[in-house]
């Protein structure tokens, strides 16, 4: 008798493209980093839709642009990043341009 869960577990081979290849490269090394990072947001310790977040803004570090580049720049330079979910990815950098513009317009006053 073949019960519901057995027929799940079959899994037979398939022919990958090298894109499909790097992608399941990346949803594997993904996985791991997040895992390695604590496996949930490092602000408000949700563990859905985790991202990523630059700690230094990206024109600085240079590198981390495109999911793949920055799953290779998080193993290559861990202390860079922080584990976050998207609604605390989006208010990180949101935070980090606001700063930005408030240096740009602050004016700059003599005497
Ligand atoms: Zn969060």
């Amino acid at each position: 008798m073949v019960t519901p869960m057995a027929a799940e577990k079959t899994v037979g081979l398939v022919l990958i493209t090298p894109t499909q290849r790097r992608n399941n490269w990346y949803v594997r090394k993904r996985l791991e980093l997040i895992d390695q990072f604590g496996g949930k947001c490092q602000e408000c310790g949700d563990s859905n839709d985790l991202e990523f977040a630059h700690v230094k803004p990206t024109d600085v570090v240079g590198l981390g642009r495109g999911r793949n580049r920055r799953v290779l720049d998080v193993l290559k330079n861990p202390t860079h990043y922080r584990l976050l979910c998207h609604p605390c990815h989006k208010s990180y950098d949101a935070r980090d341009a606001r700063s930005e513009m408030i240096e740009l317009v602050s004016p700059q006053r003599e005497g």
